[in-house]
């Protein structure tokens, strides 16, 4: 059987190597010609021995997940809709601006927190994605985007916001994003490499010690009792502890802010009050506030606040002196927004599916 070499970090390449007799730095070479130039195929590794190339292609290969659709919407958004087996698919979303270009990148197949305004949620968990499968999104934007991350990069910031809870797959996610900051792989700042989480707290104080990168988290509510509703996991980690922990993740943090994330529901968590009552709630946590509007999608019972309500929400949070913005709608005609990722995906965990499924926060 051969090894996938996609999901190896540095040391683990070395190991890999030295079972070949090679020295060491043939692992940088691979890392370079794997992530840096996006090669697939043992043969363009020119700067290698032609036996080496042979016994590399006899016992390993380079692969990421099948492409099973790849769609871009009129906004110049794209989507990935990725086999990961056994009739399971994920969604990777790039979403081009003027001066970035940011990937959004799957971590689970399915999710098991079950956030009621979440497709991904009502999906249910299917299983952890592998660090080949999690990198291998990246790996393969970079390709189809059509230059290598050398020269003017396509991608520029990722954020781990796709489906799935990220924290809950730690291991995997951790050194996936460790080779995203590998200067020998895809070189980003910790500062371009956000994680979002739905809020789990041990998670978070791991993250600080093993891997700080950018937080953002789905608070989505200004109290406990509404929130116990929309993210369940409130109710083991209730709002208290986690902007506990928030706090002490900035101490690691490569910036100096968490970004909350907050769905703006019609009539549930959208009025003045409630903005104040947030503002009250964050003001001893440096931050960003990320107002999202909603994305309905078949069977939900929520509806998208409208344009008066968000508007009136951000500028309670701005005269609170917070800095709070709406997030841009993008890739609507491809379903590729927030919260309505994926489409036509096989998905055996529940009996029913709806036609739209993911994610997220
Ligand atoms: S919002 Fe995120 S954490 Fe919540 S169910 Fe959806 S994917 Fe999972």
């Amino acid at each position: 059987m051969t090894v996938n070499l996609i999901g190896l970090d540095q040391e683990a390449l070395r190991g890999f190597c030295a079972g070949l007799g090679e020295k060491p730095y043939r692992a940088r070479q691979l890392l370079r010609w794997i992530h840096h130039a996006g090669v697939d195929d043992f043969s363009a590794m020119t700067d290698m021995s032609r036996v080496l190339r042979e016994r590399l292609a006899q016992s390993a290969s380079i692969g990421a997940p099948r492409v099973l659709h790849d769609t871009t919407a009129a906004d110049g958004t794209r989507k990935w809709l990725l086999d990961v087996g056994t009739g399971n698919a994920i969604e990777t979303v790039f979403i081009p601006e003027t001066n970035r270009g940011t990937l959004c990148i799957s971590s689970q197949a399915g999710c098991a927190l079950e956030c009621s305004f979440c497709s991904t949620g009502k999906q249910g968990f299917n299983r952890n994605l592998t660090v080949e499968e999690i990198i291998g999104q990246l790996w393969l934007a970079n390709r189809s985007l059509g230059r290598g991350v050398t020269e003017e990069r396509p991608i520029s910031n990722v954020v781990m916001m796709g489906m799935g809870e990220p924290l809950a797959n730690f291991e995997n996610v951790v050194a996936a994003m460790r080779l995203m900051l590998d200067d020998s792989a895809y070189g980003l700042s910790r500062r371009r490499v956000t994680l979002s989480t739905a809020g789990l707290v041990p998670g978070i104080d791991r993250l600080g010690d093993a891997c700080p990168v950018a937080l953002a988290v789905s608070l989505h509510a200004p109290n406990d009792a509404l929130r116990d509703e929309l993210v369940p996991i409130n109710r083991k980690y209730p709002i208290r502890e986690l902007l506990a922990a928030c706090l002490r993740y900035l101490s690691k943090a490569p910036r100096d802010f968490v970004t909350f994330e907050y769905v703006m529901l019609e009539g549930v968590n959208d009025s003045a009050d409630q903005a104040r009552e947030l503002a009250a709630l964050v003001r001893e946590v440096p931050c960003k506030i990320n107002l999202i509007p909603f994305n309905p999608f078949p069977g939900v019972g929520y509806r998208r606040s409208g344009p008066e309500a968000i508007a009136r929400f951000r500028d309670v949070l701005m005269q609170a002196g917070l800095v709070a913005t709406v997030r841009k709608t993008r890739g609507d005609d491809i379903a590729a927004a927030c919260g309505q990722l994926a489409g036509r995906v096989q998905d055996r965990t529940r009996r029913t599916r709806s036609p739209q499924q993911e994610p997220s926060r």
